[in-house]
């Protein structure tokens, strides 16, 4: 039997049986990047179709560049987890999951791959078009479960996806002196930063005080956006990077 794939470019089908219907009247309006944080892609890939393991992602692409559809875009892959943007909780229900292998932080993390990047770029163009979705609504794993994951990481290269017309991404502002906000403080600013954040998606709870989620929010901020330095303290340089996005935002984005 042959099985298509939803998307127009080369791309070979490995069915995943873990996925269930999505829910009607919920558009798919994300696209989600992770890494396997596997040691290798057929370990990854033999995780992703075990009904076992309970998880999937509609894609899987691997260090070569070689693309493999493992759960119908139609169907709900199971991809995210306990996790949260902008207000919704059920980021499986609206989203495209896409597994870029690399084995990740706890297995010999490593800069991707050329080819790899081209067909990320190549896919998520094609995803994003075919699903109308906005830039600022392409994010990795780590943006939308900050307090669980690091993935697709601080070398996942945003700044190419963004040369080719994907994400929203800003150049980050170089990193000097000034403003320091970190665990512990409280008031005003700190306030100041958590709605901010708030607003441009992360599960941080205005609070005005620097506690964990804040700290945690702040370096998956940085982990996406401002990736030389992934270290939870508020510099001049991420609250700059953070102005400039929102900047970038539709005002009812
Ligand atoms: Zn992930």
């Amino acid at each position: 039997m042959t099985v298509s794939t939803d998307t127009g470019l080369k791309a070979r089908v490995h069915p995943s049986p873990n996925h269930g219907p999505r829910v009607p009247g919920v558009p798919v309006d994300m696209v989600i990047l992770h890494y396997t944080g596997m040691t290798t892609a057929e370990a990854a890939l033999s995780r992703l179709c075990n009904p076992e393991a309970e998880v999937s992602a509609h894609y899987l692409i691997d260090e070569d560049g070689g693309i493999l559809q493992c759960v119908p875009e139609s169907r709900r892959a199971w991809h995210a987890g306990r996790s949260f943007w902008k207000g919704r909780s059920d980021i499986n229900s609206r989203s495209i999951g896409i597994e870029i292998v690399n084995p990740g932080h706890e297995n010999g993390y490593r800069a991707f791959p050329d080819r790899q990047i081209e067909a990320v770029v190549a896919l998520t163009k094609d995803i994003c078009r075919r699903h109308d979705i906005q830039p600022w609504m392409v994010l990795g794993h780590s943006d939308i479960a900050p307090d669980r994951k690091e993935d697709p990481g601080e070398l996942f290269p945003w700044d190419r996806l963004a040369e080719a017309g994907i994400g929203l991404y800003v150049q980050p502002f170089p990193i000097g002196s000034g403003l320091f906000i970190q665990s512990g403080d409280r008031g005003q600013p700190v306030e100041a930063l958590q709605s901010m954040l708030a607003l441009f998606g992360y599960d941080v709870g205005i609070t005005g005080e620097f506690d964990e989620k804040t700290r945690l929010g702040v370096k998956a901020f940085q982990r996406h956006f401002r990736p030389e330095k992934v270290d939870g303290v508020v510099d001049q340089s991420t609250i700059e990077t953070l102005h400039a996005l929102l900047r970038k935002l539709p005002s009812l984005a």
